[in-house]
């Protein structure tokens, strides 16, 4: 979109230099209240792309929130070029609810993209968003966390097969890529099948916020800003990069509880004990090793696990990166 002109959406416009904060219907309670998200919108007077940055499609999911609350009013806009379309609590009965689903029937919000307006509720509610406020951007990032007993290194997930997505997500400055086409009904897959180009950001654990991670978010945000002119600054470089074709859930051969050797985003080398699952008598555990060398990008939060539970997401790694992370982990 040209951003000489006003940011516009059902009911309203945002004019070159103006911010706006309003609270946006899309569906309605079993009280006939207004269901409402909160958008902050703020279009710089001067020209550039309009980038959505999202988070909470899964209500409990609380790291991005902060991520978008402190762009949209802790950063210096004054010389923006470009508008910014902040979307802190995409899932409003979810988030309300501390759940990741929406309580109507469990339906995933995340899953119901780019929506319909003679649908489900779900499907209502996310063309309501989709439509307004998704498909009149140039580019976008929706933030995630794992799942709730379960935490996430901070890493970009991405169709690096799209040109204008690897950009993005290059842009972005993580060391882990994750690499693949959104889902079927995922806000980034159909928002990039629709010509928005977007990644996720995954990062850390539901029901939290992680300080670090968010201060690691905030600096891919400006990075991506400086990336796309909207604001000035360097592109940012994080040291080492791969780029992850395969997901490899390590799961557990046995029952029992958890004890974790290492945090999320360690190197383990091929052989290494990622953990030992035990049994209430401390006895000997059955050890979880490393079937190849490579960083711990996702981890198990919640130290109990049946058979067939996912343990952690390792992401291989090769020689050469492998001493890279080691180097640097070394000289932390
Ligand atoms: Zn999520």
């Amino acid at each position: 979109m040209d951003s000489d002109a006003a940011f516009t959406y059902n009911g309203g416009k945002v004019a070159p230099g103006e911010r706006q904060n309003l609270r946006y219907g899309i569906s309605e309670t079993y009280l006939g209240d207004p269901v409402r998200i909160p958008v902050t919108i703020v279009n710089g007077e001067r020209d550039g792309p309009t980038v959505f940055l999202s988070a909470a499609a899964h209500g409990d999911e609380l790291n991005g929130i902060e991520v978008v609350r402190e762009v949209a009013f802790e950063w210096d806009l004054d010389d923006l070029a470009g508008t910014i379309v902040c979307l802190p609590v995409l899932n409003v009965q979810g988030f309300l609810t501390q759940q990741r689903y929406l309580p109507i029937y469990d339906r995933d919000l995340n899953r119901s993209f780019p929506g319909d307006p003679s649908s489900t509720s779900a499907k209502r509610m996310a063309h309501a968003i989709f439509r307004n406020f998704i498909a009149p951007c140039d580019l976008g990032i929706d933030f995630h966390t794992s799942t709730r007993g379960r935490t996430n290194m901070l890493h970009v997930r991405a169709d690096t097969e799209d040109d204008a997505v690897s950009r993005l997500a290059f842009a972005f400055g993580a060391s882990v890529v994750v690499d693949g086409a959104g889902s079927d009904g995922t806000l980034r897959g159909e928002a990039t099948r629709a010509g928005v180009p977007t990644i996720t950001v995954e990062m850390g654990q539901a029901h939290r916020f992680e300080r670090r991670l968010i201060d690691d978010a905030l600096d891919g945000v400006e990075s991506v800003f400086a990336e796309y002119g909207l604001q000035p600054g360097p592109v940012r470089w994080p040291g080492w990069r791969t780029v992850v074709t395969e997901k490899t859930w390590i799961r557990a051969d046995a029952g029992g509880i958890v004890d974790m050797h290492y945090d999320r985003g360690s190197l383990v080398h091929e052989g290494e004990r990622i953990c030992t699952i035990t049994d209430p008598f401390k006895a000997d555990g059955v050890p979880v090793e490393a079937p190849f060398t490579g960083v711990l990008i996702g981890l198990l939060e919640n130290p109990v696990v049946y058979p067939g539970n996912p343990i952690c997401h390792l992401a291989e790694l090769d020689a050469e990166t492998a001493r890279i992370v080691d180097r640097r982990q070394t000289d932390r």
